[in-house]
Order: C-alpha cells, then structure tokens, then sequence
C-alpha cells in the first residue's frame, strides 16, 4: 500500500552531499522583503521600517501599493539630524508611532522592523517596541525584529517575524495534542492543506502566523509543529525552547512532498499510512496529472539554482525527483541541515550544494556548465540571458502558491515557462530571417 507514497517521514540513511561553503559577495534581497507577504498574511498587523530612503523605495517597489491605498506597512525615515545625533531618535520614533495610531486606529499589533541604518546608529529597536508596548498596551501590541541586510537575507525576515511573535502565544495547560503548522502560506493553500490534515483526523489545528493578530495560537505541552517552510530555522528553536516538539518532514511541493509532510504529520499523531493514501488519492491524482502535462518539457534538463530564499534543496528535489530533471548545483544563503534533512537525502547523487555566496566564481562555474536552465535573482538573470541563458526569476517563486497538491502543476509550468519562452523567441527569430 505505501509504495506510492515515495518519501516517508523517515529519512533513509544515504549519507548527504558535501556543501561548498562560500562568503563572498551576495546578490540577495534583504529580510525587509518578507513584509511584502507578511502584512497581507497578517490583516491587522503594521510593518514600520525603520530605516533610509533606500528601505522605503525597496518596499514601495517591491510591494507595488498605490500611495492612497492605506498600505500596511512604511518607513520611518532615518535622515541627517539623526545620523548626526542633532535630534533623540527615540523620540522622534515615539512622535511617528504616536501619529500612526491615532491615525490608523484598526493597527493591533505593531512591528518596528530593524534595518542597516538603525543598526548602524545603534538605535534598540527592542527596547523601544517595549516602551512603546507599554504605552499603547490596550489597543495595540508593539513588537520588533531586525530585516536588515547586514543581518538577514530575503526570507529571513519572515523567520524574525515569526520568531519574534512566538514568546508572545499564550501557555495553555490542554491536554489533547494539537498541530501548528508554521510558516505563511497563501490562503488558498493554508485552506487546502489545513483542510487534508482535519480529514486525516487531526481535530486542534492552528496557523503560525495566524490571520488576525489577536487568534495568536496557544502553545501547550502537547504542540507539534510542521513547518510549511524551509527557511525558519530561528522560529523552530523558539518554539522548541517552549516545549513544543518539530515533526520532521519534506516540505509541501509537489506530490511526492506533499504526501510526505502529511504523512509526517499522519505519523506523530498516530493516523495510519492507508488512511494517509486513501484521503489524499483524488488530489494526489489531481497533482500528477498538472505534473504531466510539463514534464515532457522538463524531463532531462539540467538545471543550476543560485542562491536565493532558501527554498532550493527543496525546489531542486521536486525538479529531479517529479520532474526528472538534473539539477547541477543547488545554491542557498544558508543550509539548516536539520530541517531539510529528508530533502537533502532525496536529492540525486553527485549535485553540488553551496551555501552563502561568491557571485562571480558561482558564475564561473554556471558559465563552465552552461545548464539548460538558469533559476536566478532579477540581477543576474538579464545578463545571463544576454549571453544565451535560459533563466527563471526565482522570486516568482517566492511570491506565487507554490505548495500543495492543487498547485503542483502551477509550480512545474514556473519552471517550463521560460523554454517555451525561448522558443517563441527563437521561432519568431528565424521567421524574421527568411
Ligand atoms: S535594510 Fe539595508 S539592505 Fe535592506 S533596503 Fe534598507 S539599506 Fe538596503
């Protein structure tokens, strides 16, 4: 019965790949970028970055809000006096934090996010947020944590956030276990997978982060929790560090590691594999006929991923192992071996794992393996097509509901994308020429 159920919860014991660790030069966005998803996840949370003109252009071009449209997050401008100590930044701050709440009364929990020039003029964020906190208690929670790029890259924001919110959940003495399924997931796909869970039979099941600040999920002694997301490591010791316990599992894309997450589930609560097999065999069906209609495309193809969220290993083993395709270096800002232990063993033998960055000489070697696809930062992908590269801008990634068995297909079709691009391009090319 379970052999068509290819990743277990357990992990077999092929030893896993050697890593190239490199701390050159990086070409990755900064932690503020998680607010872009963040504060659609979370409806009455507001993101107050502060930090330059340069934070405030990335998240404004990055978000894409129009100004009138009442964002949920800004950017408290760090300018001259402050750098020059002429005004005290932490009044100002309060002055600013002050105007937003009057002004915006449906705020109940408020972020003060870190960046380069906070940290750079020693600003305490933390202690500000419990000034701050204190003050504006009844109405409103104030939290903070640190998107700076000296400190985190890209999705690493998130993970501050969410590690950030956990010493705030409430203790609960329940004894029945419940599930928190960690990790922001769009809500279609949170709906879909939290609905296959409650049909395997697990009853307590709740969301971090949750979609309204004030339903902050308790933590009891019976909590396990799956993370939806590969890139959490800070979030699963918090978590860990309050008595709830990590069920190790690949992470939701595509069928094979969306039957495995569940399956990992399935397990730590004692559900049986058949019933696993016998709920999931419609969507499971339903995923590998998307997965079909790409795979002709894809099958044989190698594929170099840079460095980027941290959802590589895990795009990488959906690539080789749903799609056959060959990924040949599989980049990523930092490896938590921990958690992406069942995907690290279901990648092919032989793909190099690099961790952290030295763009050119990660260049060198893409240029040297001239792969078939090129999955890569805004930055680098315009050049590398010039030179006759087929890329794929792994933000898409990031930004699109990529998880889940309704979305398998979705995920394969970002990948088959650009060589149908390419092909359009080359026909109208040589149509052009005759
Ligand atoms: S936090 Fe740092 S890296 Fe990010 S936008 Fe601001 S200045 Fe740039």
């Amino acid at each position: 019965m379970n052999a068509r159920i290819p990743i277990s919860a357990q992990t077999c014991a092929r030893p896993e790949p050697e890593v190239l660790r490199e701390r050159g030069q990086r070409e990755v966005f900064c932690g503020l970028t998680g607010i872009i998803w963040l504060h659609r996840k979370i409806q009455d949370a507001f993101f107050l970055v502060v930090g330059s003109r340069t934070c405030a252009h990335l998240l404004q071009s990055a978000g894409g809000v129009m100004i009138f449209a009442e964002p949920r997050f800004a950017t408290a401008i760090i300018d001259d006096r402050d750098l020059a100590g002429l005004v005290d930044a932490n009044e100002e701050l309060d002055r600013v934090v002050g105007q937003l709440l009057q002004r915006r009364p449906d705020i109940r929990l408020l972020f003060l996010v870190g960046s380069c020039p906070s940290e750079v003029i020693k600003l305490d964020l933390a202690r500000a947020a419990q000034r701050l906190d204190a003050q504006h208690r009844d109405s409103v929670r104030v939290l903070s944590y640190s998107g700076s790029g000296i400190e985190t890259t890209f999705t690493q924001g998130e993970d501050a956030c969410l590690a950030a919110l956990v010493p705030q959940m409430p203790p609960s003495h329940a004894p029945e276990p419940s599930l928190l399924v960690v990790g922001s997931l769009a809500d279609v796909v949170e709906d879909q997978l939290t609905g296959l869970l409650r049909e395997l039979g697990i009853a307590r099941i709740d969301c971090l982060p949750p979609r309204r600040a004030r339903d902050l999920p308790a933590l009891s002694p019976g909590t396990r929790f799956l993370l939806a997301q590969p890139f959490l490591g800070d979030t699963a010791r918090a978590l860990e560090a309050r008595g709830a316990q990590h069920i190790p599992a690949p992470f939701p894309l595509g069928e094979h590691g969306t039957t495995g997450w569940l399956m990992a589930a399935a397990q730590a609560f004692g559900i049986s594999a058949d019933r696993v097999q016998a709920v999931t065999a419609p969507a499971r069906a339903r995923a590998r006929r998307g997965l079909e209609r790409w795979k002709p495309l894809l099958e044989g193809k190698s594929v170099f991923l840079f460095p980027d969220s941290q959802l590589e290993p895990p795009l990488a083993r959906f690539l080789a192992q749903e799609l056959g395709m060959r990924p040949t270096e599989v980049g990523t800002p930092y490896l938590h071996r921990a958690l992406l232990a069942h995907e690290l063993q279901a990648l092919p033998e032989g793909v190099r794992l690099s961790e952290g960055q030295d763009v050119e000489r990660q260049l060198e070697r893409c240029r040297a393996e001239r792969p078939d696809l090129v999955v890569c930062g805004l930055g680098l992908a315009n050049p590398l097509e010039a030179e006759g590269f087929t890329t794929k801008w792994s933000i898409e990634l990031v930004f699109s509901p990529i998880q889940g068995y309704e979305q398998a297909g979705d995920l394969a079709e970002l990948f088959a994308r650009p060589f149908v691009r390419r092909e359009r391009i080359s026909a109208l090319i040589e149509e052009a020429h005759r």
